[in-house]
């Protein structure tokens, strides 16, 4: 048995696309039989970007995030397909037959991922298929990951624990798109985008100079991380839950300490943290 699968780590993409133009450049207007009917010019990313924007001015934030199907090891759109027009291989990846899949437009509905693209020409319900025509031919990966220039996806066998992403997903915190979804993804990812805490420290007695090195901790429900200022007095706290309370402590020698209780419904701000000398 094998489980083969991406691994894609959200803080190295850079949105540049390639992955999803390699995808275009394989599958548009190429029949690959029984694996894949010919992808149409308009309306299908079996690899999409979608891009999430966060935070507000003066601390915006843009982070990529690749999507293709996710290969569920429990897949709705192997459940709802008639005449087993969509089957997940002994290798873990979920295929959709062009010729029993004729007609069958409720596999497109039936993903919550929305990852299932029509083709209004050709009658049938398409998607990523891992490149699995090619693997089958003997292939290393996938075009998408080829294309990658970051590193941001990693292609292999899930099960095989002498595999880059087998280790990786051992060592790092793996976590899957969508878990509410409950269909067991093989795709998996790292660093998936949450709430972030930032602002910056200045000291009333020294106008106009950024102040480094301050003491920031972050406290809430046993987590605790800190952080120093940089060198523009900027500091941030990636990763955190949303809609939870935090704790924020501002700290200098020779400065009166700052306190903020801040909630992550949104990405907080905390803006232009002025620290008072100890008098
Ligand atoms: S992501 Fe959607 S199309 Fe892909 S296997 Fe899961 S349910 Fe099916
Ligand atoms: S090729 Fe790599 S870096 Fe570029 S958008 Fe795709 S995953 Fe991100």
């Amino acid at each position: 048995m094998a489980r083969l699968s991406l691994l894609i780590d959200v803080t190295k993409c850079s949105g540049c696309y390639n992955c999803f133009l390699a995808c275009r450049d394989e599958y548009y207007g190429n029949d690959y039989g029984s694996y894949s009917a010919p992808q149409p010019l308009d309306g299908q990313f079996w690899m999409q970007i979608k891009e999430i924007e966060r935070g507000r001015y003066p601390k915006p934030k843009v982070d990529y995030i690749p999507t293709p199907c996710m290969h569920c090891e429990t897949a709705p759109c192997v459940d709802v397909a008639a005449d087993e027009a969509v089957y997940r291989r002994a290798d873990g990846i979920v295929l959709i037959d062009p010729k029993k899949a004729k007609g069958q437009k409720a596999i497109v509905n039936s993903c919550p991922y929305r990852v299932v693209f029509w083709n209004a020409e050709l009658e049938i319900p398409q998607k990523c298929t891992l490149c699995a025509h090619r693997l089958d031919e003997g292939a290393k990966e996938p075009r998408c990951v080829e294309a990658c220039p970051t590193g941001a996806l990693v292609f292999g066998d899930l099960d095989d624990p002498d595999s880059e992403i087998a280790k990786l997903s051992a060592a790092l915190n793996v976590e899957s798109y969508h878990p509410e979804y409950d269909t067991a993804p093989l795709v998996k990812y790292v660093g998936i985008p949450k709430r972030f805490a930032a602002g910056e420290v200045v000291r009333r007695d020294v106008p106009g100079e950024c102040a480094e090195g301050v003491r920031i901790a972050l406290e809430a429900n046993g987590v605790k991380l800190e952080t120093r200022s940089d060198s523009y007095g900027d500091f941030e706290f990636e990763g955190l839950e949303k809609n939870t309370a935090y704790r924020v402590r501002v700290e200098l020698e020779g400065y009166e300490p700052q306190v903020f209780d801040i909630f992550t419904q949104t990405d907080v701000n905390l803006g232009e943290i002025v620290l008072n000398p100890l008098s």
